[in-house]
């Protein structure tokens, strides 16, 4: 085979190198391109970031803005109402029956006006409701065992926990409708994330066989939501759910007092006519 000439090798030689260094810049120039695109992205980037942040900000300062601003163009409104809510005026027709005047109002029954009759037999079973008696023209709190009479005086009744969960039948004679509530001496305490609430201790006797039936049985208190003072002293009763609250609230905020937890429901007692104490 015959070789070629030196000078063509020379000349292929030369093409080689320029080749090789032709592919280098290539090479060397998509970097560069490839480097100034992700420069480029990441600016876009920034960018996109950047627009973010005082944008949220813009958003939450006018929302803030706006909503201060209809709370003071409400606020005449709110003032008006909450003044009106505490003019008892005159004393209108009873809401629910609608023929006597009312002299009783709910807050926890939408704070429907109420004659004595409507009051006594709304607020029968439902003792937990705060309530508030038009006293010499002003509204004045009142607790679970003080009602208005018919001349619109404020006088002191008895309220029972439990009487009206009780079954009809006695327990050991079987018959029905032969039990009657045997009033006692003394008071039952619940104490619930509303305060304390005093009620009248109580018995019930069977007509028939003369059985008596203990309303404050351990199993009875535990199963309708209570815990007791003690499992053999039972003045006092507490909510369940105020344990639960107590629970989370020293969680949330550790080191609170439980005495000045306490203090704070006998204060919210005290500011809707109830006892305020608590002898523990
Ligand atoms: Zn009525
Ligand atoms: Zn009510
Ligand atoms: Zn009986």
């Amino acid at each position: 085979m015959e070789e070629p000439p030196i000078d063509d090798i020379h000349v292929d030689q030369l093409d080689d190198e320029q080749d090789v260094e032709f592919r280098r810049e290539e090479e060397e120039q998509e970097l560069t391109d490839k480097d100034q695109y992700l420069e480029e992205l990441l600016h876009k980037c920034q960018a996109v970031l950047d627009s973010f942040q005082p944008v949220e900000e813009v958003k939450w300062e006018k929302r803030m803005e706006t909503l201060n601003e209809n709370w003071e163009a409400s606020r005449p409104l709110i003032f008006k109402t909450i003044l009106f809510s505490q003019c008892p005026g005159i004393p209108q027709e009873c809401e629910v029956c609608h023929e006597e005047p009312w002299f009783v109002r709910c807050e926890e029954c939408s704070g429907k006006k109420m004659c004595h009759r409507c009051d006594a037999t709304t607020h029968e079973k439902l003792l937990f409701h705060d309530r508030e008696a038009l006293v010499d023209d002003s509204f004045q709190h009142i607790p679970p065992n003080v009602l208005v009479n018919d001349n619109g005086k404020v006088e002191e009744c008895r309220k029972h926990l439990f009487y009206h969960d009780l079954s009809d039948m006695c327990p050991q004679c079987q018959q029905r409708n032969t039990l009657s509530l045997c009033p006692l001496a003394g008071s039952i305490i619940v104490v619930n994330q509303k305060g304390r609430f005093d009620f009248n201790d109580y018995t019930v006797v069977c007509s028939c066989c003369g059985y008596y039936i203990n309303p404050w049985s351990l199993e009875r208190i535990i199963a309708a939501g209570y815990w007791p003072g003690s499992p053999k002293d039972f003045n006092y009763l507490f909510d369940q759910n105020l344990f639960r609250q107590w629970d989370l609230l020293q969680k949330r905020l550790p080191g609170s007092s439980e005495v000045s937890f306490l203090k704070a429901l006998g204060d919210f007692s005290q500011s809707k006519g109830r006892v305020g104490c608590f002898l523990l």
